[in-house]
């Protein structure tokens, strides 16, 4: 017969990992792309950690957690969780955290945002083009009034279909730009009705928080590189505001809720991440780049290319949240890579890493464009015992073959 030897354990009450089982983990956001790479980490976890014990005699393998997806999947999608669907220990829930939501939890990561910053920083033929794939993969979100959605999305395809008629462009625009409104304030909405549900929820069940702001907190730094200490230099009026204040508020409500109900909260800043999976529509750069690179087209640096981010590698960034969640700071924590590169040098690494044909353009930049960007992650390195271990040279390459296949673009040999 088969004996099954345990693994050598201290005593189950003071092991953190006693803690982790049996845990149901709630992702909100978790079909978009950093959510569905932490799922992929927790579900992982699971199935390869069992966990010993031996409680007052009774010993065996404790229950593994349960890792619980809400998303409406604005921006997220199915197929990022296609692997785990089905799965015993996984279940999606289609819903729009602006809603109520009942569930019994013991964490939350709270992700959902719309992160896209598409919409406010694109022309209407790019937006027609993004309108157009939320039609066609079923994204529409609830909270985008039905209306102005079918509207814009007839105006879209008429902008795509006769965009040398004059009427049908005053039209789109006009379109657009109720769109734009109904976006903008879904993102408002959702960073702030959305976390103060989540916080909510929270509260009745008494579980730890985790949210996922943003170093677009700081906005156009003054101070660089950014800690935490520094409190941002951020327009209120612009048209990231949606974006940038509705994080602002989403941590003030952290902290109110921390102060008030003594809820366990933790926020991480994160600073620009990449790798596969992310949404190959919405504009960003490393997604931009790289799609670029594999159809073959220019890359198309916006002026003046001198502007620099500092860019994470998602399966470090996934690290980092998982640290900060099971660790005892509340944060604000950055987690972000501090290497620091202009567009100009993206745009070079990409060219010379994917396709060496291709060439580099300069084109118009979009209004409150952050000048430079750069974490200082010393409080990450010393609370969390954290830092990114993938090179910006050694992460670009490993998402070619994912926006290959999506793209439907064959290697050359
Ligand atoms: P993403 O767009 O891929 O994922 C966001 C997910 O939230 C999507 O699946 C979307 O469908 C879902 N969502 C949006 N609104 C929702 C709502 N009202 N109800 C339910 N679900 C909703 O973006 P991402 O890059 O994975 O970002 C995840 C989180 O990290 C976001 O909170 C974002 O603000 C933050 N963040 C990301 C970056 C980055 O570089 N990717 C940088 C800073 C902060
Ligand atoms: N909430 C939720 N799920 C819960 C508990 C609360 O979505 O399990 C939402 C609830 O709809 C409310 C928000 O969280 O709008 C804030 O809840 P809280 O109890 O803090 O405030 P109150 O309901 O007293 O205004
Ligand atoms: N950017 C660019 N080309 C593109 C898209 C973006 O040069 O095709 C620049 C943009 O002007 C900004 C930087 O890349 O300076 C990062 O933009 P992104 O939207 O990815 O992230 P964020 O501005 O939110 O950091």
């Amino acid at each position: 017969s088969v004996t099954t030897k345990p693994p050598p354990s201290p005593s189950p009450l003071r092991n953190a990992k006693f803690f982790q089982a049996n845990m149901r983990i709630l992702v909100t956001g978790g079909a978009g792309f950093i959510g569905s790479h932490l799922v992929d980490r927790l579900m992982e976890n699971e199935k390869n950690e069992r966990i010993w014990h031996n409680l007052r005699g009774l010993k065996g393998y404790l229950p593994l957690s349960l890792v619980i997806v809400v998303d409406n999947y604005f921006t997220g999608s199915k197929d990022n969780l296609k692997k785990w669907i089905g799965h015993p220990r996984f279940e999606l829930i289609r819903h729009d955290v602006t809603e109520t939501l009942l569930v019994e939890v013991d964490q939350i990561y709270h992700l959902a945002c719309p992160a896209s910053p598409i919409f406010y920083k694109y022309n209407p033929v790019k937006v027609a083009h993004f309108c157009i794939s939320i039609l066609f993969q079923n994204r529409r979100d609830a909270s985008v009034s039905q209306s102005s959605l079918v509207l814009g999305l007839f105006f879209s395809c008429l902008a795509e279909l006769a965009l040398t008629d004059i009427h049908a462009i005053v039209f789109s625009l006009y379109l657009m730009i109720l769109l734009l409104k109904a976006l903008t304030s879904m993102t408002i909405k959702t960073n702030v009705i959305g976390t103060l549900n989540m916080l909510g929820l929270a509260k009745r069940v008494g579980a730890r928080i985790l949210l996922t702001s943003t170093s677009e907190v700081y906005g156009d730094p003054l101070m660089h590189p950014q800690d935490e200490t520094y409190w941002g230099n951020v327009n209120p009026i612009g048209v990231r505001s949606c974006y940038d204040e509705g994080k602002r508020v989403a941590e003030t409500l952290m902290y109110d809720y921390h102060r008030q109900h003594g809820i366990e909260i933790r926020i991480a800043r994160i600073f620009n991440t990449y790798g596969p999976r992310m949404n190959i529509d919405d504009g960003r750069v490393v997604s931009n780049f790289i799609a670029q690179a594999v159809r073959g087209e220019p890359l198309t640096v916006q002026a003046p290319g001198t502007q620099t981010r500092s860019f994470c590698y998602v399966s470090d960034m996934v690290d980092g949240l998982i640290r900060l969640m099971e660790g005892d700071n509340t944060g604000p924590i950055n987690i972000g890579n501090p290497g620091e590169f202009t567009m100009l040098e993206l745009a070079e690494t990409v060219k010379e890493l994917i396709n060496p044909d291709v060439e580099i353009i300069s084109v118009e930049n979009t209004p409150d464009d952050p000048r430079q960007r750069k974490p200082d992650i010393t409080k990450a390195k010393e609370l969390l015992g954290w830092e990114p271990k993938i090179k910006l040279r050694d992460g670009l390459p490993l998402m070619e073959d994912d926006f290959r296949t999506r793209l439907g673009v064959t290697r050359k040999n």
